[in-house]
Formats: structure tokens, sequence, C-alpha cells
């Protein structure tokens, strides 16, 4: 356990299309309702709160300007692979070449230090995380302990120290998993995206203030679209699922971001990027 309380905010930064339904949805999409990140960076300025914007390798480029300015005002630029394909299905040597080369690009073209990585669809075995380690990255923060979610795999880090809940490390290299809430020994992530945005809320929000009070660590994640201001284009073809992921709970999510971020601030959480919370823990190693 820690003496303080630490908050992390997170923005898994993708295109919509390269939201899995819509990516293999066989209309042609060419919106990125990407408004949605600047209204995320809003009100987390109004709040003072730098995020780790984990930015998918091929839209950088893209969005040069979106993310200096974002770099320039204190928020942490790390990598949501050079694609958005899940790790666990790319082929190890392939995967450390694309990465390798990414990270050297993407840290001269924004003249920053990359030093973490996100898995898209939390996507990550140990193979492809010992990896990441290997060529540089100071940390990951891929582990969903959820296998109900689509593509992820079970993380192999028994041999890991345990930090604290949901933290673990190898040497200095850390692991930051997202917070899980227990429901009668039932899991249920209680970190962001459509896992916040399509539940009851008020329901929601009683287990994430529970969670909350008896912990020291919270992460929160979204992508950009689900707070964009933008029509979501309809597809044909959708699953119902899809189609209701897409759309519903997109309207209020700003208003449930503004309420939760209260709630943290009440409970006395600190708000870190996950740069400084690896470079607080790494000081605090060395003094032991
Ligand atoms: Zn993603």
């Amino acid at each position: 356990m820690f003496k303080k309380k630490y908050a992390i905010f997170t923005m898994d930064v993708e295109a919509f299309t390269d939201t899995e339904c819509v990516a293999y949805s066989k209309e042609n999409v060419d919106i990125d309702l990407l408004d949605g990140f600047d209204e995320y960076i809003k009100i987390l300025d109004e709040n003072n709160i730098k995020c780790t914007m984990f930015t998918v390798g091929n839209l950088a480029p893209k969005i040069y300007d979106k993310l200096q300015r974002c770099i320039i005002n204190g928020h942490e630029l790390a990598l949501h692979n050079y694609e958005h394909i899940p790790p666990a299905k790319i082929e190890t040597e392939t995967f450390k070449k694309n990465l390798v080369k990414t990270k050297k690009e993407l840290s001269q073209m924004f003249n920053a230090e990359i030093s973490g990585f996100r898995a898209p669809f939390f996507s990550i075995d140990r193979q492809h995380l010992d990896i990441i380690k290997e060529i540089g990255f100071k940390y990951d923060s891929s582990h969903l302990d959820f296998l109900a979610a689509r593509h992820t795999v079970n993380l192999k880090i028994n041999d890991f120290e345990k930090i604290s809940k949901n933290i673990y490390s190898n040497g200095n290299f850390f692991e930051f998993g997202l917070p899980i809430y227990k429901m009668f020994g039932f899991p249920y992530p209680i970190s962001g995206g459509g896992y916040i945005r399509l539940g009851n809320w008020p329901f929601i929000k009683t287990l994430i203030k529970q969670y909350l009070q008896k912990n020291d660590y919270y992460v929160f994640y979204l992508h950009p679209f689900e707070l964009t201001k933008q029509q979501i284009p309809v597809l044909k073809g959708l699953k119902l699922y899809d189609k209701f992921y897409l759309r519903y709970g997109i309207k209020n999510y700003a208003k449930h971001i503004k309420q939760l971020i209260a709630i943290l601030k009440k409970l006395g959480y600190s708000f870190v990027t996950f740069d400084e919370l690896t470079n607080k823990l790494l000081k605090k190693k060395s003094e032991f």
C-alpha cells in the first residue's frame, strides 16, 4: 500500500475506424470522431489533470499538432501498438521489429520519451510483455484480469513482485493493471471505456466509490469516439451488441467523468501520469 492514493487518467488514442466492429464492417467509414479527444483533454485541463495518451503508432503523425500541443502542456505520450491489432496475435519477431521502429520514430518526431505501452484490446501475453520490457519501455498497462473480454489472454506474471493491488514490478519494469471490482466473486472492470459508459451509472458509481475507499490506485481509460459530439454513422450489418456499444451512453459520458473526478478528489486521490508514477516507484525502490 502507498502513503498516498493515485489516479491515472488515460486515453487509448485511436480513430473511430480502429474500433473493431467498425474496422470489420463492410461499409466505407471515413470519419475519425477525434473531436472526442479534444473534449476529454478539455475536461482534464479544467481539473489540472495530466493524462497518459496511449496512441496508435500509425495515427500519431496524422494528429501531430493535437498530440504535440498536449505534450507541451504536460500530458504524456505512450504507445498503443504500431497498428490497432492485438499483440498476442502478432508473431513475436514482427512485433519487436515494428515496435522498436515506431518507438524510435515517434520519440524523434515529438521530441518526447516514450516509456509506456498499452496493448489494443488489453491483449498481452508473457512473450509479448517480455519484448516490451526488452526494447526499453519502463512500463506496460495492459493487464485486465477479465477473460470474458474479446482478445484478452491469460497473462502470467507470477514471478513479478506485487507493489499494490494491480501494480506489479519485475526489476525496474512495471505492469500497471486495470482495476476490477469483485461482486460476489464475479469480476467487473471499473476502469472506463464501455465498462462504465454502458452500465447503469448510479450502480457503477457505487461500485467505484467502494473500490476507491478500500484501495490506493485507480486507472480510467476511454476512446475518443466515446466523447464525440458528432453523429455516429449508422453502419449496416452490425450485431445488436455492437450497435449498442457504439452509441449508448455517449451523451452523458462527459458528465459522468466529471462526477468521477469529483469523487476521486473528495477521497484524496492525487492525479499523475503513468510516467510520473513509475518515477515515484523507482525512487522509492532505490531508497531501500
Ligand atoms: Zn484500442
